[in-house]
C-alpha cells in the first residue's frame, strides 16, 4: 500500500466532466489499495477572473483582502471532487489548506509554509477516505487565511507529499510533462523523459509555466522526488530529482519564454554611492522580487549620472512604479519608465558547464534573425536574454532550432 499524492491544475480541474475524470483516476489508484490525497487548483480562469473583478473596484486591493478572495477558487473545486467521488461511492472529504494543517507566515498574496502538522489528513486517510486538499491556501498562526503565491497549488502538494512521506507525488497538468520548448509554440519540442531540479527551476523561474518555481525550490531541499505528467491521458511524464552524471551530456535541456516580467527604468539618475542600495532596498520592503538588473555606464563628467532598468512580475509593476515614484525627490533622477512589452527568452542545461561558446552561440543565432537584445543575465547553467515581447515567439523557434534541432 502506497501513500500518493496527486495534484491537479487548472484546467484538469476545468468542469464537471474533467473533475469526474479527475475522480475516476483516483479511484483506480484507490482500487490497488493505495491512499491517495489529492490537491487542486481553481477551475481553470477562475483566479484571472475574480483579480480582474477587485481590480474593476481598485487597482490596489488590500492584500488581506485578496487572500479571502483567491482562496474561494480552491474551495469551490475540492468540493466538487469529493463529490464527483461520492457520487462513485468513495469515501473522501475535503479540506481547506488550514484544516489541512497548513501553517504559514502572514504575508498576505504570498505567504510561506513554515510547518504542516496533516494529524487530521491522516486520521482520515486511516479511516478509508480519500481526502482532498484545497491548494494554494494555508492560515496564519492567528486565523488568518493566506495564499502562497500564483500557481501555489504546486507548493501545497509538495510540501504534503514532504510533510506525509508520500511514497509517490505525481503533479497531473494539461501537457505531457517537461518539453525542451513549449509545444504550443514550438512544435518541434520534446517531452524530457528526467531533469534535475536545478534545471526545472531555472526552467519553471523562468515562465516554463510548468511548476511553480517555489515548489521546486522545495522539492529540492526535501528530496521530494515527482513527476509531472497529463490528467487526459496515461503517457509517463518527466520525472523530477537530484542532477545524475549523465545529465551533463546535453549541452542544453530546454528553451523557455517569460512573459510576464516587466521592466522599469530609472532615467537620469546621479550616479553616487548608496543609490541602487537605496532603490533595491525600498523595493525588497514592498515585498516585490527583483530578477535582472542594468547600470549603464555613467554620462555628464561634472554631474555623472546614469539609468537603472530592472525587471520585476508584471503584476508587481504598479507597486514597484509607486515605490519608485516615491523616491524621486530624495534620490533626484529624471524620468521612470515602466515598460510591459518585454519577453525573457533563457536557455538552460547543467551541460553548459562543461561546453563553452554557449552564450556567443545564442547570441550569435538572434543577431542572424534580426532580434535585439536589451538586457542580458547568465548563471552557470542558464543564459538570459531581454528582448522585445512581439520578437518573443520567434526568437525560442530559432533559439531552440539552434540547440536542439528541428
Ligand atoms: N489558483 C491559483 C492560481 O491560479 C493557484 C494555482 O492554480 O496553483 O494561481
Ligand atoms: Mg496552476
Amino acid at each position: 500500500m502506497a501513500l500518493i499524492v496527486q495534484k491537479y491544475g487548472g484546467t484538469s480541474v476545468g468542469n464537471p466532466e474533467r473533475i469526474k475524470n479527475v475522480a475516476a483516476r483516483v479511484a483506480s489508484y484507490r482500487k490497488k489499495g493505495d491512499q491517495v490525497v489529492v490537491v487542486v487548483s481553481a477551475m481553470s480562469g477562475v483566479t484571472d477572473n475574480l483579480i480582474k473583478m477587485a481590480k474593476e473596484i481598485m487597482p490596489l486591493p488590500n492584500e488581506r483582502e485578496m487572500d479571502m478572495l483567491l482562496a474561494t477558487g480552491e474551495q469551490t473545486t475540492i468540493a466538487l471532487t469529493a463529490i464527483a467521488l461520492h457520487a462513485m461511492d468513495i469515501p473522501a472529504t475535503s479540506m481547506t489548506g488550514a484544516q489541512a494543517g497548513i501553517v504559514t507566515d502572514g504575508v498576505h498574496t504570498k505567504a510561506k509554509i513554515q510547518n504542516i502538522t496533516p494529524k487530521s489528513v491522516h486520521h482520515l486517510l486511516d479511516a478509508g477516505n480519500v481526502v482532498i486538499v484545497a491548494g494554494f491556501q494555508g492560515q496564519t498562526m492567528e486565523g488568518q487565511i493566506t495564499t502562497l503565491g500564483r500557481g501555489g497549488s504546486d507548493l501545497t502538494a509538495i510540501a504534503l507529499a514532504a510533510a506525509l512521506k508520500a511514497d509517490l507525488c505525481q503533479i497531473y497538468t494539461d501537457v505531457d510533462g517537461v518539453y525542451t520548448a513549449d509545444p504550443r509554440i514550438v512544435p518541434q519540442a520534446k517531452k524530457l523523459p528526467e531533469i534535475s531540479y536545478d534545471e526545472m527551476l531555472e526552467l519553471a523561474s523562468l515562465g516554463a509555466k510548468v511548476m511553480q518555481s517555489r515548489s521546486v525550490e522545495f522539492a529540492k531541499k526535501f528530496g521530494v522526488v515527482f513527476e509531472v505528467r497529463s490528467s487526459l491521458n496515461d503517457n509517463p511524464g518527466t520525472i523530477v530529482k537530484e542532477e545524475t552524471l549523465s545529465m551533463e551530456g546535453v549541452v542544453i535541456r530546454g528553451v523557455s519564454l517569460d512573459k510576464n516580467q516587466a521592466k522599469v527604468t530609472l532615467v537620469a539618475v546621479p550616479d553616487r554611492p548608496g543609490v541602487a542600495a537605496h532603490v533595491f532596498k525600498a523595493i525588497a520592503e514592498a515585498n516585490i522580487n527583483v530578477d535582472m538588473i542594468v547600470q549603464n555606464i555613467s554620462h555628464n563628467q561634472g554631474a555623472p549620472s546614469t539609468d537603472i532598468s530592472f525587471t520585476v512580475d508584471k503584476p508587481d509593476l504598479l507597486k514597484a512604479k509607486k515605490v519608485i515614484d516615491s523616491l524621486k525627490e530624495k534620490i533626484g533622477f529624471r524620468d521612470v519608465i515602466a515598460d510591459e512589452a518585454i519577453g525573457k527568452l533563457s536557455i538552460v542545461g547543467v551541460g553548459m558547464r562543461s561546453h563553452p561558446g554557449v552564450a556567443a552561440k545564442m547570441f550569435e543565432t538572434l543577431a542572424a534573425n534580426g532580434i535585439n537584445i536589451d538586457m542580458i543575465s547568465t548563471s552557470e547553467i542558464k543564459v538570459s536574454v531581454v528582448i522585445e515581447l512581439t520578437k518573443g515567439e520567434q526568437a525560442m523557434k530559432v533559439i531552440h532550432e539552434a540547440f536542439l534541432g528541428k
